[in-house]
C-alpha cells in the first residue's frame, strides 16, 4: 500500500513520519538525475525527510582530501595525473562514510553511481558489509530539451554557491545573491552546447543504471519538469512506506 504524503506547510523534519525507514548503516537510498533535473536542491531536503546524512560523491573526493586520509591521498595521485579516480576508491569512500556514526540508518547517496560498473561495484560492496543494499534508487525526470534551457541560464553565487536562472529563478537584483549577497557568475561550461552535450552524455551513461533498478523493482521515478514544491511532494510520496518487509 502507498501512503499519500499531502504536503502542506510541514515539511520533513517537522514531525513527518510517514517516509519509510531504513534499517541499518548498509542501506542506501540513491537519487538519479541529470545534470540540470534539481537534484542538488532536493537531496538535502530527501535526506531530511528520510533523517539520514546526505552524501554526494563530490564532497566526499573534497573532504577525504582535506583530511588526508589514505583514500584521499591515493586519490589526489590520480587527479595530480589528470586521470578520473577509480570507481572502487569512491565506493571505498562511501563505505567508509557508512561507518559514521550519523550514518547509523544508512544514507542517501548523490551523484553516485552514475554507471553500470560503477552500480555493480557499490552493489557488491554493500552486499560485503553484510545486508547492505539499495533501497530504492530515485530518478529525477525530466524532458532533455527542459535540461539544457535550465542549465544554459543557470548562475551561481560565487559566496555560497546559491543558484539561480535567468529565466525561472532570478535574484532581486541582477548579479547579486539574493541570500548573501554575493557576485552572481556564469560558469564557461554553462554554453548551451556544452550543456547539451553534458546532458546526453550524462543520459548515456546513466539511464541503463536507471533501467537496472527498475528491473530489481527499486525504482521510483520522480516528475522532475514541475514546481519545487509539486517535486517536493513527489519526492516524499516515493519514500513513502509502500509495504511491509517480511522479516
Ligand atoms: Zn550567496
Amino acid at each position: 500500500m502507498m501512503l499519500r504524503v499531502v504536503l502542506s506547510d510541514s515539511f520533513p523534519g517537522e514531525g513527518n513520519t510517514a517516509t519509510m525507514a531504513l534499517h541499518n548503516h548498509g542501506e542506501v537510498v540513491l537519487l538519479l538525475g541529470a545534470p540540470g533535473a534539481g537534484k542538488g536542491t532536493q537531496a538535502r531536503f530527501l535526506a531530511e525527510a528520510l533523517g539520514v546524512p546526505h552524501v554526494a560523491s563530490g564532497d566526499l573526493l573534497r573532504v577525504n582530501h582535506q583530511r588526508g586520509t589514505p583514500l584521499g591521498r591515493a586519490a589526489q595521485e590520480y587527479m595530480d595525473r589528470g586521470d578520473l579516480v577509480p570507481d572502487a576508491l569512491v565506493v571505498d569512500m562511501i563505505v567508509d562514510r557508512l561507518d559514521e556514526p550519523d550514518a547509523t540508518r544508512g544514507a542517501l547517496l548523490d551523484g553516485f553511481p552514475r554507471t553500470v560498473p560503477q552500480a555493480k561495484a557499490l552493489e557488491k560492496r554493500l552486499m560485503q558489509r553484510g545486508g547492505g543494499r539499495i533501497r530504492r534508487a530515485i530518478y529525477v525526470d525530466v524532458p532533455t530539451d527542459v535540461l539544457v534551457e535550465r542549465l544554459a541560464g543557470r548562475w551561481l553565487c560565487r559566496t555560497c554557491q546559491a543558484t539561480y536562472h535567468e529565466t525561472f529563478n532570478p535574484p532581486e537584483v541582477a548579479g547579486f545573491c539574493d541570500r548573501c549577497d554575493g557576485e552572481l557568475y556564469q560558469r564557461s561550461d554553462d554554453q548551451r552546447e556544452v550543456v547539451a552535450n553534458r546532458v546526453a552524455v550524462y543520459l548515456r551513461d546513466t539511464l541503463p543504471v536507471v533501467e537496472r533498478y527498475a528491473r530489481a523493482g527499486v525504482l521510483q521515478r520522480v516528475d522532475g519538469n514541475q514546481s519545487i514544491t509539486e517535486v517536493k511532494t513527489a519526492l516524499l510520496n516515493a519514500i513513502a512506506e509502500d509495504e511491509a518487509v517480511p522479516a
